[in-house]
């Protein structure tokens, strides 16, 4: 008689690669990224591992991930107690991942599965990073491209170490690189910062990110500008002494101009006119002093979730399942 039993792969070799993928309600995706991912890592030499780290979803995204049919890959879905971020999902699946590599990518194909064994052959050439650059950034509106090509700038203006523009998440990380942020202690993650701040040896692949394959962005300009903020905030402290500078040098400008209204009236007994000028003065300080004051908050912000010490995700449930392959038996 005809039986099939599952029996784990054996001998089991250490796990070369890991790929993490945050998923928040991407269930329309799902079936393609298992289709085209598979097809990469059935092809595979190394034992791979995939990590899902269901960021809360509240559609069948959850299901999907535990039916997930790894091929020769194994399994793992780390599911947090409820939507914490991409950030923090991402740092969920750097945690579970047990990989000697990890490669971050996002469910909805943008970052397509394809590359990774170019990734891999760069991590075996000796780098600890793989970075992967943006050549075009398909299906983003202009609003979207031009504003992303601005906070980069601004970024790099304001960080105090260089963050490479147009690399998103989608990268390798060698575990050597992974144990280092795991350790990192901060609750905000920014991980586009945290992942440059290491340092090591690193390559930059370039990519053409594709559309999303189906499903909606989970991403509005509101949430991006927090990002933004955090991004800026987390990784420098320059926008601090900007205020200070922008701070002096009006100062520095009204104790001219009030010097030279008083020449003028003491020397040529000008009449005192100019209320514009005391508008626009009023104004331009108090609009000021305000800025420096919001600056001042977001650090405190960031101080206040800090010294509360609460952990960055709580995880409900962890499957694990190894590759399992079917044996026929007589
Ligand atoms: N994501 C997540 N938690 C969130 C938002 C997004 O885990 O709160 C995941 C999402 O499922 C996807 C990845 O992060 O795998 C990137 O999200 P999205 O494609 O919406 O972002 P975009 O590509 O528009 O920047
Ligand atoms: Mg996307």
């Amino acid at each position: 008689m005809l039986a099939f039993k599952m029996i784990p792969s054996d001998p089991p070799k250490a796990i070369s690669l890991s790929i993490v993928i945050p998923i928040y309600n991407e269930a329309e995706v799902m079936p393609v990224l298992q289709q085209r991912l598979i097809t990469v890592l059935d092809r595979m030499p190394e034992r791979v591992e995939i990590v899902f780290v269901d960021d809360g979803s509240n559609d069948n995204s959850l299901v999907l991930a535990h039916q997930f049919d790894g091929g020769t890959s194994d399994v793992t879905v780390v599911s947090l107690s409820r939507n914490f971020g991409k950030e923090a999902a991402t740092s969920a699946g750097l945690q579970h991942a047990k990989g000697l590599a990890v490669i971050l990518l996002d469910a909805d194909l943008q970052d397509p599965p394809e590359l990774i064994p170019a990734m891999v052959s760069a991590w075996r050439k000796g780098f600890d990073i793989v970075n992967m650059q943006r050549r075009q950034r398909l299906g983003e509106s202009w609003i979207k491209r031009t504003s992303a090509a601005c906070f980069y700038r601004l970024l790099n203006i304001m960080s105090d170490h260089a963050i490479p523009e147009n690399v998103g998440d989608f990268r390798l990380l060698s575990r050597e690189v992974v144990d280092h942020i795991n350790e990192l202690p901060e609750r905000n993650r920014y991980m586009k910062g945290l992942l440059n701040w290491p340092g090591f040896e690193q390559t930059t692949l370039p990519f053409d990110r594709e559309p999303r394959a189906a499903g909606d962005t989970k991403w509005n300009y509101f949430k991006l500008v927090g990002l933004a903020i955090d991004g800026i905030t987390s990784f420098s402290i320059k926008p601090l002494r900007l205020a200070t500078v922008v701070g002096s040098l009006c100062a520095g400008w009204a104790l001219t101009f009030g010097a030279w209204i008083m020449i003028k009236t003491v020397l040529w007994g000008e009449p005192m006119q100019g209320y514009p000028t005391i508008m626009i003065a009023i104004l331009a300080l108090g609009g000021l002093q305000l800025l420096a004051i919001g600056i001042l908050g977001e650090y405190l912000g960031r101080v206040f979730v800090e010294v509360k010490g609460r952990p960055t995700y709580l995880v409900k449930q962890l499957e694990q399942r190894k590759a399992s392959q079917l044996v026929e038996q007589n």
